[in-house]
């Protein structure tokens, strides 16, 4: 009997305890992304970081802090699945070589909480000079700096000439990017270099790119053997592999090579959205990108052959990707945010509704699929007891508008409000 009473007493106590420590989100309205569709009354309980209980009409427990967000409609806080957080669009072409590593660092803390306040509170970001985003990642993980969570890779793999390589030097200046690597022996070791100095993604340049000099974005750069290599040294060690990839060749040799994610995709054909859908491989498609660059090449003075190649390669990106999408090639938000300013990440959506998605596919990519591609389902993408409270509110109607969400008016991060 005594040990029945203290037990009751312990769960009273318990409770009371924690009530108090409760945060409770209130909203007219809230985005269910797994169904796209909208829950009256909105509550969100949260204790801590995570949270506890989320629904329509719930009841608030008596003593909880609560957060009244009016007619305003909640959304889990988004993800956006490519990134360069470090970058900016006035380091393309010659613009970056007289940039330090400290100071490329600098800029990316600026751009993580510009991108945070647009309401994305996840970042993959696949690509930077140096280790900056791994850095940038550990400096936001410890509190130092306010920033979404990021899933970094550090420099990219890339062969000698390719997209990932310092293409702008003169060869008496004898440069090479960091994550070059040419054959299996040295690709496996700038794998595993990365992956010590903490690459949570491995970043795979597989084709030739629009930003980079003396390459072709439809010719494949590595071997089946060497991506083979790569990608399955980086599963071994508990990594997902990302591969930049615009050409035919490029985008089925990755597939095939057992890549978790296509970025860009722009010469997609039959074949390889054929071959996504067998082996559920995302597509990253990055598209907005096109407009703001072509108009806006003189203002960040992209030199004229990297402007050129932007003029055939991204019109040509938004049919292909078009039929991929009508298709049914699973694809996941991304943006390429540092070719255009951190912050219009959100921009992504309309271009993805116009190429026949619904608003609710569009939230979705960036969203439980983003999630899913990040390998972190368990912890963010949707509003369910468990994940981080990472949430974001925005005025309109984004099933119905998805632009809703280019004005995110509050945001949450890990029960912290940080907007
Ligand atoms: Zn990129």
């Amino acid at each position: 009997m005594k040990a029945i009473v203290s037990s009751v007493l312990l769960f009273a106590c318990a409770a009371t305890a924690s009530a108090a420590g409760i945060t409770a989100v209130k909203a007219a309205h809230m985005v269910d992304v797994r169904n796209g569709t909208l829950i009256d009354n909105a509550v969100v309980l949260i204790d801590g970081e995570r949270i506890t209980a989320a629904g329509g009409n719930l009841a608030i427990p008596a003593g909880a802090t609560i957060i009244d967000l009016g007619n305003k409609t909640l959304l889990p806080g988004l993800i956006d699945s490519h990134t360069h957080i470090t970058g900016r669009p006035e380091d393309a072409g010659y613009g970056i070589i007289a940039k330090s590593i400290p100071r490329i660092t600098l800029t990316g803390a600026h751009n993580a909480l510009t991108t945070l306040r647009a309401g994305f509170t996840t970042i993959r970001d696949v690509g930077a000079d140096g280790y900056t985003d791994i850095g940038l990642r550990d400096a936001i993980n410890d509190g130092e700096v306010p920033g979404p969570r990021i899933l970094a890779s550090g420099p990219p793999l890339g062969i000698t000439g390719g997209h990932c390589d310092d293409t702008m030097h003169a060869p008496e200046y004898k440069t090479s990017a960091l994550g070059v690597a040419d054959g299996v022996d040295e690709a496996l070791k700038v794998t595993r270099r990365n992956i010590k100095y903490g690459a949570d993604v491995i970043k795979i340049c597989a084709t030739g790119g629009v930003l980079s000099f003396g390459d072709d974005p439809r010719t494949s750069q590595y071997t089946l053997e060497e991506l083979k290599a790569i990608i399955g040294d980086a599963h071994r060690l508990g990594r997902k592999a990302a591969a930049h990839a615009h050409g035919g060749d490029g985008i089925r040799l990755s597939v095939l090579a057992g890549i978790d994610s296509i970025e860009h995709g722009s010469y997609i054909d039959d074949e390889g959205i054929k071959l996504m859908k067998e082996h559920k491989t995302y597509l990253v498609p990055t598209l907005y990108l096109g407009d703001w660059l072509i108009d806006n090449a003189e203002a960040i003075k992209l030199p004229k052959p990297l402007l050129d190649k932007a003029k055939v390669v991204l019109p040509q990106a938004r049919i292909n990707i078009g039929k991929a999408i009508k298709a049914g090639v699973p694809i996941a938000f991304g943006t390429d945010a540092a070719v255009y300013p951190h912050g219009l990440n959100a921009r992504e959506f309309a271009v993805l509704v116009k190429l026949g998605m619904t608003p609710a596919q569009a939230i979705r990519t960036a969203t439980v699929n983003a999630a899913d591609l990040l390998g972190w389902s368990d912890k963010v993408g949707s509003i369910e007891a468990g994940k981080y409270a990472d949430l974001i509110a925005v005025d309109g109607e984004p099933l119905k508008d998805v632009r809703a969400l280019e004005q995110v008016q509050w945001v949450m991060k890990g029960g912290a409000v940080v907007k």
